[in-house]
């Protein structure tokens, strides 16, 4: 039998643990899969590309678990009344090869995502970290401020969406949150001043949304939305001034801000296992690549599959009385009978 967590599930796991607790212990189950970095078999993912956006398979596994999502990104979706993500995880036994759990995937990326943010915040943002830009007020904005709040003592938010109805449905959701929302008219007025600038943008296309004369000395950019070839947001011009932290540099090479460029990276495991520290010192320019690793989405189903033991089994691998006679579970009854077998 395989364990199922469908939409329903996760909801009603989420409401009754609380956001917030989820986010920090993914992004607590996040770091000790990044201080495991060794022990994983790794790959850039598998995509497939159209002109609209793109498919993904993300496969990863350590000696005992074996994760893969399948995950898509078409920025036209909304326009359709459809996510522009949506992703489906499987987990599997290593040693058998079957699978132990099929789970939703789009909120648990969102969540991920958003864990993963806040945790590169943790080590890399500086701690008096108050304000907050954030570009692009969709799917996974209000995710995205909830984690790094968590980690830093957030208390303005500056956002800004070329789409007006974005940011009502982003101050709405946000409304009871002890934070002070500013809607901003324009990128340029949203990072004056914040601490933190956090990009998710969706636009298949290279875009130059934070460009080098928006920085400034101890700023963390958080740059979520450009995760394809081809799909980018920051002006590569801004590029040499950061200290860029990747998850993974053979996907990031291809996929980040970075792709196609030779600058210097540092791998988020190093940080993580203490090789080197997360901010080299105050006036430092962060900037976290994030594309979404398999690493994080194997943390977030192992954790979600050790919290939700009680969930729904469904018959999704058959269980033939003879492991060699599958052609038994498929036979008509009567099969057989004229040959007196
Ligand atoms: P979404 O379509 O729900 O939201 C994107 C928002 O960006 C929309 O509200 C849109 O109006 C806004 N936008 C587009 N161009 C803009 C601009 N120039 N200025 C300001 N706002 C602009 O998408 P989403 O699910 O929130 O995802 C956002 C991005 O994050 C996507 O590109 C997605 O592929 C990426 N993503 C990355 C990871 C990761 O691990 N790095 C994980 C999930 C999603």
């Amino acid at each position: 039998m395989v364990r199922l967590i469908d939409v329903p599930t996760l909801q009603r796991f989420v409401r009754r643990r609380g956001m917030e607790r989820v986010l920090a212990e993914l992004a607590d189950a996040i770091e000790a899969a990044y201080a495991r970095w060794e022990e994983f078999d790794k790959s850039p993912r598998h995509a497939t590309h159209f002109d609209h956006g793109v498919i993904e398979l993300m496969p990863v596994a350590d000696a005992h678990r074996y994760a893969c999502k399948y995950v898509n990104g078409h920025p036209g979706n909304p326009k359709g009344g459809r996510m522009t993500v949506a992703a489906l995880g499987i987990l599997a036994d290593v040693d058998s090869g079957y699978p132990v759990l099929v789970s939703e995937m789009t909120l648990l990326t969102a969540l991920r995502t958003a864990a993963m943010s806040a945790l590169v915040a943790r080590y890399c943002a500086r701690p008096d970290t108050a304000s907050l830009a954030l570009i692009g007020t969709g799917a996974q904005s209000e995710f995205q401020t909830l984690a790094i709040a968590n980690e830093r003592p957030l208390r303005q938010i500056r956002f800004y969406d070329v789409d007006p109805a974005a940011m009502e449905k982003y101050a709405f959701n946000l409304a009871e949150q002890n934070l002070e929302l500013v809607p901003c008219d324009s990128i340029e007025q949203a990072v004056a001043g914040a601490d933190l600038v956090s990009v998710a943008t969706a636009i298949k296309d290279r875009q130059s949304l934070i460009t080098p004369a928006m920085l400034r000395p101890g700023m963390h950019i958080n740059a979520v939305g450009g995760d394809c070839p081809g799909k980018t947001e920051l002006d590569p011009a801004l590029l040499p001034a950061c200290d860029i932290i990747v998850e993974y540099e053979p996907q990031t090479r291809i996929e980040g801000e970075i792709q196609g460029t030779e600058h210097p990276v540092t791998e988020f495991h190093e940080i993580v296992r203490g090789r080197r520290a997360g901010r080299l010192d105050d006036s430092s320019i962060t900037l976290f690549d994030s594309v979404g690793f398999a690493l994080e989405d194997h943390a977030a189903l192992n954790w979600l599959y050790a919290q939700l033991s009680d969930a729904t089994e469904v018959d999704l691998i058959p269980d033939a009385h003879d492991p060699r006679d599958l052609f038994a579970m498929l036979k008509p009854p009567t099969f057989g009978r004229a040959a007196g077998f």
